[in-house]
């Protein structure tokens, strides 16, 4: 790793930049406007979430109190748990334990310097990782592992069997790092009896390992707290995802980013349920005007993300989708499946519900809520077996009237890449064009943004799209 880059801690520079630039609502648009001439990285991202106003902000000060939480834990006692996006945060936050969702911390590198996280996904290398691991974890993992970022205290992931490169990341870096390790497993099922006793007792395991870890018991009052914020959240969302049936969709497309990373780090929590109400009020006021969430105003086709999205400085694919006039109806991150949510009346069986009624009911609640989670739930198992990928994709896809269906990964994808092409063979034979982007969504040196835009200008030409 090149030694400037080992003289600052990976935590507090996006803490302090998110922390500068959450003050900015209280400038006024002359200081603004100067601002963002002395910030010429920053500047692209930065614009996107500026043009939200109120909602933006929010977003942004959402996350630089993520931060301030993580780069306080260890002097207000609390311990801090790498996590990933494929498990709930809810658990942790009732456990006042601090969970750092790796795939977002490397996300945000990404989408907030110019440099992205190459350093740190390099310097995963360096120590043993392969090319071809998950670049979500790699990347901050590089930091934790260089000793940049704040002491992770545990390592808790629940990934068997759906993405080996997610798991093996994990018991690498723990291994490498000396620090306990726990591993929730899961059958390839969902939704039956025997399953969700599985899963149950493996969560009761789990939270064995999570009061040895702090010294202090889960409380009742204090899950059942947290699962109650989660089922408002869980309102909320469904009413929001609803909107994405209208055309135009009234819902701006930077708004399913605020959807999955709000989730994947502060489940349960107060200042996530904010966002989301302020969200729905601003798609509310669109539909009512039968506005489109588009900046270029006409809707002209509508895209379904059937994998991850893309993030890369300036939230260039998010910019891409809205110049195109390109509605993004969401994708495999920000559905929760949730019991109420309409899009999930035709994946019976797949969904989770809350019942708050007692400790055994609360640790069902959250560990089905576990199994509806990103790769969890899809990608566990055949191709076509029920609720998984190709099912899911094709009835959202229907649901909300996709016009076109967008695969990105990363390399380390090796679960949806040994299917994607029969994937998108059934897709295309059910009337859906399908692009596949061979690009990582962390990490642009693998196929550069221009050569990816290229590619998805020349699918929308070819396929008649636009
Ligand atoms: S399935 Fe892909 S994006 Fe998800 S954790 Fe695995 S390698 Fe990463």
């Amino acid at each position: 790793m090149r030694p400037e880059i080992k003289e600052y801690n990976y935590d507090w520079m996006l803490g302090s930049l998110l922390k500068t630039a959450s003050g900015i609502g209280n400038c006024s648009e002359k200081e603004i406007h100067y601002l963002l001439k002395e910030i010429p990285y920053f500047r692209g991202t930065l614009s996107v979430l500026l043009r939200e106003g109120e909602i933006g902000f929010r977003f942004i000060r959402m996350l630089s109190l993520y931060f301030e939480n993580l780069l306080n834990a260890r002097d207000s006692g609390k311990k801090v748990a790498a996590i990933t996006f494929c498990l709930s945060p809810a658990l942790f936050h009732a456990m006042n334990i601090v969970p750092v969702t790796l795939e977002v911390m490397t996300g945000l590198a990404g989408l907030l310097w110019k440099r992205g996280a190459y350093d740190y996904l390099d310097y995963g290398c360096e120590l043993g990782f392969t090319e071809t691991s998950c670049s979500s974890q790699r990347g901050a993992l590089g930091a934790y592992m260089a000793g940049l970022g704040e002491e992770i205290n545990m390592f808790v992931c629940d990934t068997p069997g759906v993405c080996d490169t997610n798991a093996n990341a994990f018991a690498f870096a723990s291994a490498y790092l000396d620090k306990p390790f726990f591993q929730l497993n899961y059958p390839h099922t969902i939704g039956d009896d025997k399953t969700k006793q599985y899963h149950l007792d493996d969560y009761r395991d789990l939270i064995t390992f999570l009061e040895e870890q702090t010294g202090y018991p889960l409380e009742e009052g204090k899950l059942r707290q947290i699962l109650m914020e989660v089922d408002k959240q869980d309102d909320l969302l469904a009413e929001l995802e609803d909107f994405h049936l209208l055309k135009p969709n009234p819902i701006p497309v930077i708004y399913n980013l605020f959807i999955y990373i709000g989730r994947f780090l502060f489940s349960g929590c107060p200042e996530y349920t904010a966002l989301l109400a302020d969200m729905l009020t601003a798609v509310e006021s669109n539909a009512k005007t039968e506005k489109s969430g588009l900046y270029s105003g006409k809707e002209n086709i509508r895209a379904y993300m059937c994998y991850i999205d893309h993030y890369t400085l300036d939230l260039n694919f998010f910019n891409w989708l809205d110049q195109h006039g390109i509605a993004h109806i969401g994708g495999i991150l920000s559905r929760n499946f949730r019991d109420n949510a309409g899009y999930t009346a035709n994946l019976e069986k797949s969904t989770y519900g809350i019942d708050t009624s007692n400790m055994t009911t609360m640790l069902s609640s959250i560990a089905e809520m576990n199994a509806t989670l990103p790769m969890v739930r899809s990608i566990r198992g055949p191709l076509d077996g029920p609720n998984m990928w190709l099912e899911e994709s094709l009835s959202l896809a229907r649901t909300y009237k996709a016009d076109c269906i967008i695969y990105n990964g990363t390399p380390g994808c090796r679960n949806t890449w040994g299917m994607v092409k029969p994937f998108a063979r059934e897709i295309e034979a059910a009337g859906f064009p399908v692009h596949i982007m061979y690009g990582d969504a962390f990490d642009d040196r693998v196929e550069t943004w221009e050569s990816t835009k290229t590619r998805l200008d020349e699918f929308l030409s070819i396929r008649g799209l636009l």
